[in-house]
């Protein structure tokens, strides 16, 4: 099994959310924790009292180059639930993912409407340059229709069902599902439940060889790798070294998807009568 790591990213900047439901949104859940008593004061003030940045991406890849893992970043260029920033301010974050050695897809908001996934498809060409080849939605949102209006938009893979089970091919489209991802994993940000998030990860990991599974994809949001998300942060990092330790190999999306096509090109090969396969071997 190769490890496939993924970041969504949902916030740019904190004057995005002027306008949404966000700011109230953290406030509420910040307030809570402190009142229950699983975060410090010093944890909330700094979730609240924010720079004008909310992501971490430059620290992100910073790790990801030092740690040499491959990893695929989805960023949005439509808005909703939350996700709010303007895909043109994306732009440059994007060059930064890019000349860092990673690859993008696109994160998005649509999910069974062709023609708002194609204006989205639209705007990462804009911005990147070239059409992104893989998506994921925000929220994980997803319907009977989601693959085939993905298929027509021109994505050669989808990673947003959240399964631990085998890629499928639909509509002429992967979807390689994600089995593991932060929020999921690290419920409750303290010391205590760190060691209930290893148990978690651990039991997704023995499912995963159970099902004797290609890939196994993880989702980890850059806007948790920050001291204002101690517990979050902490988890992944674990993660990487203990999945490094295990001598794990991580590959790209772009790199299973090769390894997909290859796998249905030599079945379709073995298919074939014995006459046509020595012709094209
Ligand atoms: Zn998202």
């Amino acid at each position: 099994m190769r490890i496939i790591v993924s970041h969504d990213i949902d916030h740019l900047f904190w004057h995005d959310h002027l306008f949404d439901t966000w700011w109230p949104g953290l406030y509420l859940r910040t307030i809570r924790q402190i009142v229950r008593g699983d975060i410090k004061y010093t944890v909330a003030l700094r979730r609240l009292v924010t720079g004008k940045t909310l992501h971490n991406i430059p620290a992100l890849c910073d790790y990801l180059v030092e740690n040499e893992i491959k990893s695929t970043f989805f960023i949005g260029t439509g808005k909703g639930l939350n996700l709010s920033y303007s895909y043109k301010k994306a732009g440059p974050i994007l060059d930064l993912i890019i000349k860092s050695g990673f690859e993008v897809g696109l994160h998005a908001i649509a999910y069974n409407d062709i023609n708002r996934l194609t204006e989205e498809v639209k705007r990462f060409v804009e911005i990147a340059g070239f059409e992104p080849e893989g998506v994921r939605t925000h929220y994980l949102r997803f319907d009977q229709s989601t693959h085939e209006v993905m298929s027509q938009s021109g994505f050669k893979f989808d990673s947003s069902e959240y399964k631990v089970d085998h890629p499928q091919l639909r509509h002429n489209l992967w979807s390689v599902p994600i089995s593991m991802m932060d929020v999921r994993v690290v419920q409750v940000n303290d010391e205590k439940n760190l060691q209930a998030a290893k148990k978690r990860t651990f039991e997704i990991l023995k499912s995963a060889h159970e099902a004797e599974i290609p890939f196994l994809v993880i989702n980890f949001h850059d806007y948790f790798f920050s001291s204002a998300y101690p517990w979050h942060m902490a988890w992944f990092k674990w993660l990487i070294s203990e999945l490094k330790t295990e001598k794990y190999e991580f590959i790209s999306f772009k790199d299973a998807v090769a390894i997909l096509n290859a796998e249905m090109h030599m079945e379709k090969i073995d298919e074939m009568s014995p006459v046509y396969k020595d012709s094209i071997q």
